[in-house]
């Protein structure tokens, strides 16, 4: 190699955006002193070559041994690798050894480490790139790509229109997600591309696509659950969340398992609508509430689907404002587009009878979606179930390393009497929505009707004077489906699998995603009896220091 060749290139040559030199950070000139010890460490470089090289042919002639390493010879290794190191830089000999990718968008933690490493004249040898073809991790195809790509960064091209323009959701979403990290200067690196169909997203589940995130999925069971074992997928990153909870599924299984009840059934959407007076508002309510126009709005309402059932609507005023909140049974969907349809239909037969009717919004709030309302609470929304579990004393003892008193006692300071000191709507538990959000990530649910899904009261009382623990979870809101949203893409569809519940039951329509509300709250019983455990044991923070706090150095790994 042309030593001093190459070092001429490495320091007349343009910097480019790479580790050592990011957008708007510019290395200075280098100074002269420094020409001078980058000499002198190739004059030390190529006296240490000769004088071993001679001491090696030396040996060769008077038969000495090879690996006999005189003192001066340790010297002379030692100039030979101390000078190569100061003439190419220390990170580029780390590159050589490590090898890194060519990471070339800037991110935080690499922003931080590079602020300590960077010297100038030691830049990274790489070949000067156009600046159009630093490109993080996407592969450029062709010249009409780049084309494009350049066109979504100007604005001439809509990001949202390249699914459309282009008919290749897979090309779509890595063209727009080079023009993002171009636009932006922010890497997406890490945020995988390949490995998912976009197609199976479009027009149904996320718009404008770049990527997934991952999130595991771990199993807790068998859940034995009405006779039935089941192996339930939780997705989460929480660290101790699947290991509790299975710990809570072994201790129902082993006292016989859990049983469960559907108490209810039904999707509810409240438009809220406006008149002149407060007497036209109460007309309508009057009108919709009689048993003699049941059958009449419902002939409108259930014209709009073949599983959509009008169950029934009940109706708030406020001043001359009206709620009206449609339920109604949606088979296996979770049910929201079939119930605001159904509505939609209502309110356009409305208008023949009462003109002076002004729809405000098709949800006025008193439905209640994704937020906590008393309403959900009390009336329900999705399916309402309960689900209990008699745990035996000595499971309590062996398996969950408490007694039935201490449960008893905590169950109440904490889930009743703390709620309730804290003013808790719904909240009447120890993590119900950290077992239900899990699995509704695993299954395609609407993660954010956690917020409702998750109400839920806990019970605990000794049974078989004392020597048992009755256990229950009543929860009035479990907003689930087996079919539509995000429950037909490729791994939510066998996570719905393993449970036995995918897709539509064609017997008897709604008794898979019934069945899967089941599952819920079977396995919120599960978790709910494990930390409550864990609690009255005082067990919590070590295992939460084993399982979810690794002895990893957070900021090394942040940054590696
Ligand atoms: P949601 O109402 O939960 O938002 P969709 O609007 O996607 O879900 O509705 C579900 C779709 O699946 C509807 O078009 C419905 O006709 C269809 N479907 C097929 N089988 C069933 C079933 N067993 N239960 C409910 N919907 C079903």
């Amino acid at each position: 190699m042309d030593v001093r060749r190459r070092h001429a290139e490495l320091v007349e040559a343009p910097l480019k955006p790479n580790k050592l030199h990011h957008a708007g950070k510019v290395a200075p000139p280098a100074p002269a002193a420094f020409h001078l010890t980058n000499a002198s460490s190739v004059v030390v470089f190529f006296s240490a070559v000769y004088y071993l090289l001679s001491r090696w042919r030396e040996k060769i002639r008077t038969g000495a041994p090879l690996h006999f390493v005189a003192p001066s010879e340790m010297v002379a290794i030692a100039s030979l690798v101390g000078s190569f190191v100061w003439f190419f830089g220390f990170d580029f000999v780390q590159s050589l050894i490590l090898r890194p990718s060519l990471e070339t968008w800037t991110n935080d933690e690499t922003e931080k480490a590079e602020e300590v490493i960077v010297v100038p004249l030691k830049p990274k040898m790489v070949e000067p790139i156009p600046e159009e073809k630093v490109i993080g991790t996407v592969n450029i195809t062709s010249a009409e790509d780049e084309e494009i790509i350049n066109s979504v960064v100007a604005g001439t091209t809509p990001s949202y229109s390249l699914e459309s323009k282009l008919g290749d959701c897979r090309r779509a979403a890595g063209i727009r997600r080079e023009a993002l990290q171009r636009a932006t200067g922010r890497s997406l690196e890490g945020l995988p591309l390949d490995g998912f169909d976009y197609q199976s997203i479009l027009g149904q589940c996320c718009e404008m696509p770049v990527g997934y995130v991952q999130i595991p999925v771990g199993i807790v069971g068998p859940l034995k659950l009405d006779g039935v074992e089941y192996t339930v997928p939780m997705a989460t990153t929480e660290g101790t969340l699947v290991a509790s909870t299975n710990r809570g599924c072994k201790a129902i299984a082993m006292s016989g398992g859990a049983t469960s009840v559907i108490l209810r059934d039904g999707m509810t959407r409240a438009p809220v609508v406006r008149f002149g007076t407060v007497t036209r508002a109460a007309d309508l309510k009057f009108f919709l509430e009689s048993p003699a126009n049941f059958d009449a709005i419902s002939a409108v309402f259930n014209s709009s689907s073949r599983f959509g059932r009008l169950q029934g609507i009940k109706c708030a005023i406020a001043g001359k404002n009206l709620y009206m909140r449609f339920s109604c049974s949606t088979g296996d969907a979770m049910g929201m587009n079939m119930v605001s349809k159904g509505v939609q239909n209502v309110l356009d037969f409305l208008h023949k009878d009462f003109p002076d009717i002004e729809v405000m919004g098709i949800s006025g709030n008193f439905c209640s979606d994704k937020k906590p309302a008393a309403m959900n609470w009390i009336e329900g929304r999705g399916k309402s179930v309960v689900c209990e579990a008699i745990l035996k004393g000595d499971v309590v003892r062996k398996i969950l390393k408490t007694s039935v008193e201490a449960l008893v006692e905590l169950n109440v300071l904490k889930n009743l009497t703390g709620s309730a000191m804290a003013g808790a709507l719904g909240g009447f538990n120890a993590h119900a929505s950290n077992i239900l959000t899990a699995i509704y990530i695993a299954t395609g649910q609407d993660p954010a009707q956690n917020v409702e899904s998750s109400h839920c009261l806990t019970m605990m009382e000794a049974v078989n004077e004392g020597q048992d623990l009755h256990v229950s979870v009543s929860m009035p809101c479990i907003e689930v489906g087996t079919v539509g949203g995000g429950t037909q893409l490729g791994s939510q569809s066998a996570c719905l699998n393993l449970l036995g519940v995918k897709g539509a039951n064609k017997k008897t329509p709604g008794d898979n995603s019934r069945q899967l509300a089941r599952i819920v709250a079977g396995s919120v019983l599960a978790g709910e009896i494990s930390l409550m455990s864990a609690l009255a044991a005082g067990h919590l923070v070590k295992s939460h220091m084993k399982y979810n706090r690794s002895s990893k150095d957070v900021l090394k790994v942040a940054s590696s």
